[in-house]
């Protein structure tokens, strides 16, 4: 079975005079998953959300969220979703709570019990004004107030900005619940390790332009890696030449030692065909290297 698209974008564009923020966004979200949207400061993120949620008007493209047309049907579409918006803007002088009772009246109402239940995980402070929240805690009650309605779509613009670690686990804990259920998640970040953390699949985008998506596991095995091979005889750099993906060689006796961005499967297949491989060491890829190497790659394009 093919899961359902639940975001859907075509040619989705938006200039601002000359600046070209967004570039012919073409991309299908899937029920039950997590997509990271990458992407350095200025990359185009918030203006690819905000224009999916027909907060701003595209210059060229379209969009649906849930099959309906984002800008036809955006009020229908907003009973569906959550949405952390990047500058989350509250009433002040409202407490967190009064703050929740205002969006679940908007809502047609909300089971309280979930949201005591999502204030209890975030570690939230209801009963403060939000106006007297640092900015980590005033978060929390626009995290609460994107979840509490159980959401089959959640947009979420740098979602952790101001969480601390523990809390960051937390929510990352909430956002691969959310997938697990079938529901989406639309995770805007420029933190690699948490996208790394709670993504299945992840879209870099660069000068407005989505350079890549790939899942992340399928990222990681493409990875350069770093690997030392010790055998109980001594080897030939040639065995290992021969297999593709590995880059550099070295051969001392006994010992190799490689970088590869093969399949790990190809190579020790290759190799323990030829040789009894006694021990191997090999450093994990680390998105933030992909993410360089995507980066460095379009730089030299
Ligand atoms: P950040 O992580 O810093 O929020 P981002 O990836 O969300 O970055 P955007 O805010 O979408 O990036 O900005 C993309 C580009 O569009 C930037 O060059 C930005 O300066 C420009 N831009 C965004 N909003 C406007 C606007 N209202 N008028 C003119 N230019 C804008």
């Amino acid at each position: 079975m093919t899961a359902q698209i639940t975001i859907h974008t075509e040619g989705l564009t938006k200039h601002y005079g000359d600046v070209r923020a967004l570039v012919d966004l073409d991309l299908d979200v899937y029920a039950g998953e997590v997509l990271g949207f990458l992407g350095p400061n200025g990359a185009g993120k918030t203006t690819a959300i905000r224009t999916l949620l027909d907060e701003i008007r595209p210059t060229a493209g379209r969009a649906e969220i849930l099959g309906m047309d984002t800008h036809e049907s955006a009020v229908e579409i907003r009973r569906h979703i959550g949405y952390v918006p990047g500058d989350l803007a509250l009433y002040p002088n409202l407490t967190g709570r009064d703050t929740l009772t205002y969006f679940a009246n908007l809502r047609g109402g909300v089971d309280w019990s979930h949201v005591d239940e999502l204030t209890r995980r975030l570690d939230a402070d209801l009963s403060k004004k939000v106006g007297d929240l640092s900015s980590g805690n005033r978060q929390k009650v626009g995290v609460i107030q994107a979840f509490m309605n159980r959401p089959d779509v959640l947009v979420m613009d740098e979602p952790s900005a101001g969480l601390d670690p523990l809390v960051q686990r937390e929510f990352q804990a909430m956002m691969r619940e959310v997938a697990a259920e079938g529901r989406t998640v639309f995770l805007s970040s420029h933190t690699l390790s948490e996208v790394q953390r709670v993504a299945d699949r992840v879209g870099i985008i660069r000068h407005g332009r989505l350079v890549a998506v790939e899942s992340v596991a399928d990222l990681r095995s493409k990875a350069m890696r770093r690997i030392e091979l010790e055998f109980d005889s001594p080897v030939e750099a040639s065995v290992f030449g021969a297999v593709p993906g590995v880059r550099e060689i070295t051969v001392e006796d006994h010992r190799a030692v490689l970088t590869y961005d093969g399949k790990m499967d190809v190579l020790l297949k290759t190799v323990a065909d030829r040789y009894d491989l006694v021990d191997i060491t090999t450093r994990e890829a680390d998105l933030e290297e992909i993410f360089l190497t995507y980066y460095r790659d379009e730089v030299n394009a």
